[in-house]
């Protein structure tokens, strides 16, 4: 492959391509494109402690080693304006081109725009990148009051009770059930945001965290085929065999649901990249990875494995009130997932009994760890390909 691999955005998704191309035994050219100025940066730390603390620092990806080590040429700062398919050519913003023989879309996602009046006001602001995470840190040393638009991961249905009490514990209100109709300024900056139901909410700062666009519209130009995503078969090819997609923009038929899903998640990022790597190298491989999931939310650590929507019973192990407990969700008698909170144990064992495509009867569940374990080695002794699977 003379013009080698061009790989378009360097996030968790892009950087790992370019790892696991090399680790794959691909020696021919390997280009990673990013628009941000920055060295590739870890996205968990920023909502977590980069924005609280204002002597964190970015957290690189990888160290500067990697990337002249490895021959990956890394090209920060740099948009790529239009794919032409049949060229096989990149162009650049501000002018160029870049040829290619194989291209890898790892373009992520975008924070979803609030419409609403007073959106464009100064403070009103959403979290993706390094420098919002900047921001963020500066804005929020000036504010007293912050306002947060969007659930996110509190979407923990069952647990919204449970995880009421520790954000208001925290100094936290939460709002459920209301919408924002509008945010009001004061010489061009935020100073609040009015619900529906005229309550005003003083803010000099409004973070705006309404769910994510994945960023399609480079492929969707070229004629790729698009489905909430850049549509990707199990190998992570795209509607053009030669260009591939992964990470947040990718969307895909899921082996565990039998559904279409599109992940945003740092570990769906990273397998779908190793496995793109390995179709490029011609060792391609279907996506059987277990989805799992994990964030911080002040004492309380979140782990999620599988995939839970369409659950319609669960059982819970564990106590809520002691900030320590599993829900395991079940389809009937399948199990689709379990989220824990400060239970990093029940993950792990979730983990391999869903890998292993074990699903434990709700009654085993209730028993508790030690039965599940149990369970787990009588399904791996009679099943014994499929557990090491
Ligand atoms: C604040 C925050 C906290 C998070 N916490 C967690 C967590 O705790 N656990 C977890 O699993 N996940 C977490 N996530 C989600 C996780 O970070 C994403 O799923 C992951 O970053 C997806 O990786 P990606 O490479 O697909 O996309 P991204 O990381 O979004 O990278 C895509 C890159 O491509 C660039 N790009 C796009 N189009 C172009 C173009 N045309 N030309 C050049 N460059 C382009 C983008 O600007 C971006 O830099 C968090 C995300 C955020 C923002």
């Amino acid at each position: 492959m003379k013009n080698g691999v061009v790989i378009v955005g360097a996030g968790h998704a892009g950087v790992q391509a370019a790892a696991s191309l090399r680790e794959e035994g691909y020696d021919g050219p390997v280009i990673l494109i990013g628009d941000e100025n920055e060295p590739p940066y870890h996205k968990p730390p920023l909502s977590k402690t980069f924005i609280k603390d204002a002597d964190a620092k970015p957290q690189p990806l990888r160290g500067e080693a990697f990337y002249s080590g490895n021959a990956i040429d890394y090209r920060p700062g740099v948009w790529i304006d239009r794919i032409d398919g049949g060229e096989r050519r990149l162009d650049v913003s501000g002018g160029g081109t870049i040829a290619f023989d194989r291209l890898v879309l790892a373009t992520g996602s975008r924070p979803r725009l609030l419409k609403l009046d007073g959106a464009e006001l100064a403070g009103v602001v959403s979290l993706r990148s390094l420098a919002d995470a900047r921001l963020i840190r500066e804005l929020s040393a000036q504010s007293e009051e912050v306002v947060i638009l969007g659930g996110g991961f509190i979407g923990l249905e069952i647990a919204a009770t449970h995880v009421r009490q520790r954000l208001e514990a925290m100094g936290v209100r939460l709002l459920t059930g209301t919408t924002v109709a509008r945010l009001e300024g004061e010489g061009g900056r935020v100073s609040a945001a009015i619900t529906s139901s005229g309550e005003r909410l003083p803010a000099q700062l409004v973070i705006i965290g309404i769910g994510v666009v994945p960023n399609v519209e480079l492929a969707e130009a070229a004629g790729i085929a698009i489905a909430n995503g850049i549509r990707v078969d199990q190998h992570m090819q795209s509607s053009i065999p030669e260009i591939l997609a992964v990470g947040d923009a990718a969307s895909y038929r899921h082996w565990f649901t039998g559904g279409d899903v599109r992940l945003e998640s740092v570990q769906n990022a990273t397998d779908q990249a190793r496995l793109a790597a390995r179709t490029i190298v011609g060792h391609a491989e279907p996506f059987a990875a277990v989805p799992w999931f994990w964030s911080d939310i002040g004492d309380m650590k979140l782990q999620m494995v599988g995939l839970t929507q369409g659950g319609d019973s669960h059982v819970v192990l564990g106590e809520p009130a002691e900030n320590r407990f599993s829900i395991y969700h079940y389809a009937g008698n399948r199990l689709l997932g379990i989220e824990s909170v400060n239970r990093p144990a029940d993950h792990m064992l979730g983990r391999k009994m869903l890998g292993a495509g074990f699903s434990p009867a709700p009654h085993t569940v209730a028993a508790g760890p030690d039965a599940l374990k149990a369970a787990l080695a009588a399904f791996s002794q009679d099943e014994p390909a499929r557990a090491s699977a």
